[in-house]
């Protein structure tokens, strides 16, 4: 979209007459509100060596409510990007060896840290292989990696497709493969279980060849490494291929950066409160940092890493547990450092509202129209109401003649009456047991009314006796017209 040369000139820090000076010299006559086009701004980053940041305008506020990136502002320099350690997920058939694969490198490629702590399970791990390290997810399979993509979090970069020797391909090696193109990730395959005597690692490269990778040694693309994850064979080839790979993708962060990653793991500690996982995939992490995760936001309180040592920064690609949070924030979410807590806080609750929204329109909430179909769908044994009249006689009689309409498939409960107004009590408990609100000859106030609209609750007004009686029999035998 385009912007005006004011706002843009507020963006970049700059005079807008200095602006318009520079504009001119690109040969456009403009004033403050002049609104520049894409091109043009391009032209005019180009022209200023701006950062490129601004140019991705689309970025902008409507951004802060789906769950993905919110726009932060602060100024980077490209030149200090570097290559960061690659993400793995180790993926493949169940009983293949993934989970042997990932504690054979836990256990021989993880070093303890000085400070001797405990190496603790937080959902990721970094191994070590010569002079560099690889990031392992620490749960395998293609479920936690899907779930993970479906929430926009792209987390892995390289797949390690495990595939047993004694078994060959098999359905879940498949939708592992499949995953992995859809994600657009390289794959390198490790042939395991070579060490087992009826291992055909052939057989296996065979059969991937049918799924469209051919190994380098038959001159395709894809690597495959046979090991034996059990043994440890091969261990150290796999990692190298790994790392290859990584360098071939140019995998890139920049350390001094406010930092941005995905929650792996998250749960309510009893002592310590809310502890999630952060993987930190570019920029880095530090204590005292204001932080958003989908709906949940904070203040990085402490950094515990995968030994249980406190640190002060978490860098790109480190799993680091992070404590602070105001909430328990969900696997997948991508999480962010802004600006500042307010601005966090503000998001969040922006989006606890969407989420709630979201979740009333798809909780199926009754109503006299869609009752029936309800029923019909077998949803709904019974009819829950609330009675609400002017005086206690009118619900008396009400109650007495609706109960009376209950038949052998579908029964009708009052299940809460009252004299007067229909009140935010009343709409809350129709709300919580899915129940309509019948008022006779009374009505919602204002508040009751607005609250029933969020929480999409039936409320039916009448004034006579038998118009009630008549819809409720209507809705109960799919008849009711589909009036108000
Ligand atoms: P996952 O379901 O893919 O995580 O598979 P597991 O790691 O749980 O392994 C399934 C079984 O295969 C276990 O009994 C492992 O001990 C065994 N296994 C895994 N890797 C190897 C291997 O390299 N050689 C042999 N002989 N057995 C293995």
């Amino acid at each position: 979209p385009p912007i005006k040369v004011k706002d843009f000139a507020e963006e970049v820090g700059m005079q807008a007459n200095t602006l318009l000076k520079d504009l001119m010299g690109l040969g456009i006559m403009g004033n403050i509100n002049y609104s520049l086009d894409e091109e043009t701004l391009e032209l005019l980053i180009d022209e200023l060596d701006l950062p490129a940041k601004i140019a991705a305008p689309e970025e902008e506020e409507d951004f802060t409510c789906d769950g993905s990136k919110v726009k932060v502002d602060f100024e980077e320099d490209p030149a200090d990007y570097r290559l960061r350690s690659p993400i793995v997920t180790v993926m493949g058939h169940v009983d293949h060896g993934k989970t042997t694969l990932l504690d054979m490198i836990r256990k021989t490629r993880v070093t303890e840290s000085e400070a001797g702590g405990i190496t603790q399970h937080i959902g990721a791990y970094q191994a070590i292989s010569g002079d560099q390290k690889i990031t392992f997810i620490d749960t395998p399979g293609h479920e936690a990696f899907t779930a993970m993509r479906a929430r926009g979090a792209q987390l892995t970069d390289i797949a390690i497709l495990v595939v047993a020797a004694d078994d060959g391909i098999m359905p879940q090696t498949v939708e592992a493969i499949n995953h992995a193109k859809a994600a657009d990730i390289p794959l390198i395959v490790a042939v395991n279980k070579i060490d087992k005597p009826n291992a055909q690692p052939d057989r296996v490269k065979q059969e991937l060849t049918e799924h469209g990778l051919v190994p380098e040694e038959w001159g395709g693309k894809t690597i495959c490494v046979e090991i034996s994850a059990l043994k440890g064979e091969n261990i150290d080839e796999l990692m190298e291929m790994v790392l290859l790979v990584a360098e071939m993708e140019d995998i890139k962060a920049n350390p001094n950066r406010p930092a941005e990653g995905v929650i792996i793991e998250a749960e309510l500690d009893k002592g310590r409160g809310a502890v999630a996982t952060v993987l930190v995939k570019n920029g880095s992490l530090k204590v005292g940092d204001p932080i958003l995760a989908g709906s949940v936001c904070g203040r990085v309180k402490a950094l515990v890493d995968e030994h249980g040592n406190r640190i002060d920064v978490a860098g790109p690609a480190m799993p680091v547990e992070v404590l602070g949070f105001n909430d328990v924030p969900k696997a997948g979410d991508f999480v962010q450092v802004l600006e500042d807590e307010k601005r966090a806080r503000e998001i969040s609750e922006e989006r606890q509202e969407k989420e709630h929204q979201a979740r009333i329109q798809t909780e199926s909430k009754v109503t006299l129209e869609d009752f029936y179909d309800q029923i019909q769908e077998g949803e709904l044994q019974e009819l829950n109401l609330i009675i609400k009249a002017d005086v206690q006689g009118s619900i008396e009689a009400l109650r007495e003649s609706l109960l009376r309409l209950s038949t052998d498939e579908v029964g009708v409960n009052v299940i809460h009456t009252g004299v007067g107004a229909i009140n935010e009590t009343d709409v809350n408990l129709a709300s919580a047991s899915n129940a309509i609100i019948i008022g006779f000859n009374v009505r919602p106030g204002v508040k009751a009314q607005k609250f029933a609209e969020k929480e999409n609750v039936d409320i039916r007004m009448y004034r006579v006796i038998y118009k009630a009686l008549e819809d409720i029999k209507n809705a109960m035998s799919g008849l009711l017209d589909p009036e108000i």
